[in-house]
């Protein structure tokens, strides 16, 4: 039993591939987790920088909580199974099986007891005495199943390990590993590039692309609410159509026009869009599983008109593969069987409108998810106030100055929805998904979807907004106030710094780090050891806005374990909490007020600082512009990025 954390994963190898791009997954006991992707997409690198065979780039992995890193692969308490096997040819089944124990020099009758178990379970017992050549491939992969069984791992870490057996037997062993992992109770993580696969094994299924992951979640999940193009071309087939489309507004309708039709859905049927991208006429890309395109009359609403150009039968179900008649678009439609289709035969069809896809031409991803984080809402300007879903909102003046029109539109970001009384709105929908608590909120014709961890009772929630954290456009659709980036990102480098470097006192450090400087454990980027002295050695310190910050211990051996002796060398921006610079009059820091955005309840100042500008939060006093401020920054809250290997540092 263990539960695994990885957090900011990166892997470049010394040629510079970088194979794993910030991967950030919590396991917990008993998962049975599958990384699905295309070949090259970061799969097997992955399992091998968890099973200990690859070093980590960048980043922390926990195995129950401990930071193991550098923990030796025999120590993690996981076994590997691969796609070749990898079996012993000279030795018999229960050689095999039984040598892994034997050189950890477990008794032999233990050994003997677990090697019979196992082959229970995997229904061997009869072939202990074979040799792996005289035995099938299936049984071949069984045998290795077994020797990582017998071992009795906290993790199962599996390969490819069916890529080797045929479609049949295949089919098999996947409902054989699924039983056994029923049947042992233990985390298992496999890697496939095979959807079908992870779709029919997997508790939760990691979807990765290019080293970056795409999605984390359900199989169904996955399937019904992929995030983007990529995830939702990936699983299912036959694959999902796509068509390129414009939206728009008709009325109070919206229509969704492709090369061949035109939709015209009510905002009830697509309620979980955020309107921004109709009024901005964002190119989209319909994506419509073959299931959800349906049959139906020439005077149905939303029909159009296709012709049958190959049938695929498949028993009691049938694939058509169809051409609209306007301009040949081709569509896969799955339907019953019907044995009355023909070849060359006209049809009607429609698009399912609850289970359609709509996703953002340019960045690829769903402009209908499960959970909406971004609700855009009609605002009128009234005063000094603006009018929003029933409730008129003071706005501060600094905002007022940049509004001249009416009409406006707000976007309400999820974190925006702050405890308060300003808003009551009707709660048409309340759902529970993935352990969170997601609420439907409707005003007249116009919804807004707010999550979170508590249940509300009743009918009504009460709320206020964060203004800070809204974005308003003007009536065509541009944006004239953003919402405020609290993150101050600031270009800078790494200085050398001689000092002695306390490291190696135990309680400055942690364990995993401890051990690592008193082993001398360093590498540089290229994979070359760098022999660390207790003293006395080149370290560096972060420079920013013209001065030197130390940084802490820990952070000197994670940017060192990646940057070696170059890191003067690297580009590096750092990431700075506008909350968490602290004005003091001893500060290290100075800079003049440029300018300040009172929110009323919320007050920030924009600071020149050797020639940048810096946001920084003022929760006590008030200041005018022109003053002098000084200020810190508390080296534990800096975050570090190099630029040249765009890896997270800290
Ligand atoms: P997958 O398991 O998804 O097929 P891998 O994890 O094997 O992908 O590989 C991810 C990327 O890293 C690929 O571009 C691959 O070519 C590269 N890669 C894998 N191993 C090495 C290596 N030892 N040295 C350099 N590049 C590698």
């Amino acid at each position: 039993m263990a539960n695994l954390s990885l957090k900011h994963i990166y892997k470049i190898y010394d040629n510079g591939t970088k194979a794993v791009d910030d991967f950030n997954l919590e396991i917990g006991d008993n998962e049975f987790i599958v990384f699905v992707g295309p070949s090259g997409c970061g799969k097997s690198t992955t399992l091998r920088m968890i099973a200990g065979l690859e070093d980590i780039t960048a980043g922390d992995f926990y195995i129950d909580g401990i930071l193991s890193n550098s923990l030796e692969p025999k120590d993690r308490d996981m076994a590997m199974v691969f796609q070749n096997y990898a079996l012993y040819p000279h030795m018999t089944v229960y050689d095999n099986m039984a040598f892994g124990l034997k050189i950890r020099h477990v008794p032999k009758d233990e050994i003997d007891r677990r090697v019979h178990e196992a082959s229970r379970i995997l229904d061997i017992e009869n072939q202990l005495n074979k040799k792996p050549k005289a035995m099938s491939g299936g049984q071949r992969q069984r045998v290795a199943l077994g020797r990582a069984i017998v071992r009795k791992p906290k993790v199962f870490l599996l390969d490819e390990p069916l890529s080797n057996l045929d479609a049949k037997l295949r089919s098999s062993m996947r409902s054989e590993i699924t039983r056994l992992h029923h049947v042992l109770g233990t985390t298992f993580i496999y890697v496939t590039h095979d959807q079908i696969e992870a779709m029919t094994m997997g508790t939760k299924i990691v979807v990765m692309k290019l080293g970056v992951i795409q999605q984390v979640d359900s199989p169904m999940n996955l399937y019904d609410y992929p995030v983007n193009e990529f995830v939702a071309g990936f699983i299912g087939t036959p694959q999902m159509n796509f068509f390129d489309a414009k939206m728009d507004y008709e009325g109070k309708d919206v229509s969704i026009t492709s090369s061949f039709n035109k939709i015209v859905c009510s905002v009830d049927d697509i309620s979980r869009i955020d309107i921004i991208n109709i009024i901005n006429k964002k190119p989209v890309v319909v994506g419509i599983r073959p299931e959800h395109v349906v049959l139906c009359k020439p005077n149905d609403k939303n029909a159009f008109e296709c012709e049958i150009s190959v049938i695929e039968a498949l028993g009691n179900e049938c694939n058509l593969i169809v051409e609209s008649v306007v301009d040949k678009t081709r569509i896969t439609i799955r339907t019953l069987r019907n044995d009355n289709f023909t070849l060359g035969q006209k049809i009607y069809v429609k698009l399912d409108l609850s289970k359609m896809h709509l996703f953002l031409k340019e960045s690829t991803n769903t402009i209908l998810p499960r959970i909406p984080q971004t609700m855009t809402v009609r605002a009128t300007l009234n005063k000094d106030k603006l009018s929003i879903l029933g409730h008129k909102l003071s706005i501060p003046s600094f905002i007022l100055d940049k509004l001249n029109g009416v009409n406006y539109y707000v976007s309400i970001n999820n974190d925006s929805i702050i405890k308060g009384t300003d808003f009551k709105i009707k709660i048409v929908n309340k759902e529970k998904i993935n352990n969170r608590w997601v609420f439907k909120l409707k005003h007249k014709d116009e919804y807004l979807f707010y999550s979170q961890e508590q249940y509300i009772d009743g009918d009504y929630f009460e709320f206020s907004l964060s203004i800070p954290s809204l974005k308003i456009f003007d009536e065509n659709g541009q944006l004239v106030i953003d919402c405020l980036n609290k993150y101050n990102e600031i270009d800078g480098k790494l200085v050398p710094h001689k000092m002695v470097l306390p490291v190696l006192d135990k309680n400055l450090v942690e364990p995993e780090m401890y051990e690592r400087l008193s082993s001398n454990n360093f590498k540089d980027s290229s994979g070359k050891k760098i022999k660390i002295k207790n003293s006395n050695i080149k370290v560096f310190n972060y420079l920013l806005l013209g001065k030197e910050i130390t940084p802490n211990n820990s952070s000197i051996v994670k940017i060192y374990n990646l940057l070696g002796k170059k890191f003067e060398l690297h580009q590096i921006k750092f990431s700075i909490n506008s909350h968490d610079i602290k004005i003091s009059e001893d500060g290290l820091f100075a800079g003049e007020i440029k300018n300040i955005i009172d929110y009323g309840n919320e007050t920030y100042y924009i600071v020149n600082v050797n020639n940048e500008d810096i946001l920084i939060f003022e929760p006590n006093e008030k200041r005018n512009v022109g003053d002098q401020i000084h200020f810190n920054i508390d080296n534990n809250v800096i975050g570090v990025t190099d630029i040249n290997f765009k890896v997270r540092l800290i």
